[in-house]
């Protein structure tokens, strides 16, 4: 779909299908070390392979974690084009998340239209099938980020919100403004909050809302620290420390070099990106009230917005707005013991929980 903000500039689109003896080596090694994996597929499109490279893929799990793990999870992050009926109900007995990157009213902004993504979510939608939506929010479209919510929750299908950075195909211009994008995001947290009838929750600012009650997500990459827990393995078995466009100077090793999963976190351009990564957070640590909360954010957002040392770039700036309203609420909504039934059910069962359980509230 030649997605104007693909994290991989065009040159790096390659193609490639991971092979069979690579993705076995990830499953074991991933299986041998780590007491619970979560696998995301994605991008290029992942739904260009077949549902046999899947099927294959749920059956070396269960070879090395065991039939019906609770040890892994998957996720599949898609276009959507390629859907289908067949597709859906591989995943909803396997239990993989199915998410789909589409920005309702305003696709045609950041992708070449096709049609067809809006005719699967139909038909997702009429089969009942479990999935949610991500839609990438850039200059162009930002202040249309209210009309995007509502098309969405307006048909009940869960949303996550995230904001284009300057990365691989994506130009300076396409990056929103800050202050722009954090109040539009202000605006769709303020109306799912008092959506009582909201079916389905809002991302990131659930999992604010979780941050802000003292229990941050691990899904939340960015703020809850990613280092020595995500990587990303490529076709040909190269380990990249995230999927979101590291340059190539960010190679870690490759699977085949390793002993554990675990030894890639040991080379030498971790190792670079870790120090400048600990000299931002040591800047942050000494400045920010919200370090607790925000843990230094994402290495490769402040890398896209000019260095990995520095704060302050736009989703440090994005995030201290968003998350300060979303702190100030739920402290006021604790604090002054407002009727809860004026929020959402998600909102609403996060905050009765942690006043069940009031020592682990961090507020
Ligand atoms: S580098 Fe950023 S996007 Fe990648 S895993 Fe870490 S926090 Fe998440
Ligand atoms: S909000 Fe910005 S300054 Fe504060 S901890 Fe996060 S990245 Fe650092």
């Amino acid at each position: 779909m030649n997605c104007r903000h693909c994290y991989h500039p065009p040159h790096e689109r390659t193609g490639g299908v991971m092979p069979p003896e690579i993705l076995e080596r990830v499953i074991r090694k991933a299986s041998e070390e780590y007491e619970t994996v979560w696998f995301i597929w994605h991008g290029g499109e992942p739904l260009l392979v077949p549902l046999s490279f899947y099927k294959d893929a749920a059956s070396l799990q269960e070879k090395y974690f065991g039939k019906d793990s609770h040890r892994v999870s998957n996720t599949i992050q898609t276009n959507g084009t390629l859907i289908s009926k067949k597709f859906m109900n591989f995943c909803k007995e396997k239990k993989i998340n199915v998410g789909v990157s589409f920005e309702g009213p305003c696709n045609n902004i950041l992708r070449e239209m096709t049609g067809l993504t809006e005719k699967n979510i139909g038909m997702m939608k009429k089969g009942g099938h479990k999935f949610s939506v991500s839609s990438a929010i850039c200059s162009h479209d930002v202040k249309e980020l209210m009309n995007i919510y509502d098309h969405f929750m307006g048909d009940g299908i869960a949303l996550s919100l995230s904001h284009v950075i300057r990365s691989g195909s994506a130009t300076e211009d396409m990056v929103p403004d800050a202050d722009e994008y954090a109040d539009m995001s202000i605006k769709v947290f303020d109306r799912w909050l008092h959506d009582v009838n909201a079916e389905m929750p809002l991302m990131p600012h659930m999992q604010y809302v979780m941050n802000a009650l003292g229990e941050p997500t691990p899904a939340d990459c960015a703020h809850s620290s990613c280092i020595f827990k995500w990587m990303s393995v490529y076709p040909n078995g190269d380990i990249y420390p995230c999927a979101k466009g590291c340059p190539s100077g960010f190679r870690l090793c490759n699977i085949a070099d390793i002993e554990r999963l675990s030894d890639a976190f040991m080379s030498d351009s971790m190792k670079d990106m870790l120090s400048a990564s600990v000299e931002r957070r040591s800047k942050c640590m000494s400045s920010c009230s919200l370090y607790k909360h925000c843990n230094g954010g994402c290495s490769i957002d402040a890398l896209s917005e000019g260095n990995i040392s520095e704060n302050g770039g736009t989703s440090c700036l994005m995030f201290k707005k968003i998350f300060s309203h979303i702190l100030a609420t739920i402290n006021d909504i604790i604090r002054e013991r407002r009727d809860l039934s004026a929020y959402n059910r998600f909102v609403r069962e996060a905050v009765i929980g942690k006043l069940v359980n009031p020592k682990i509230v961090n507020i």
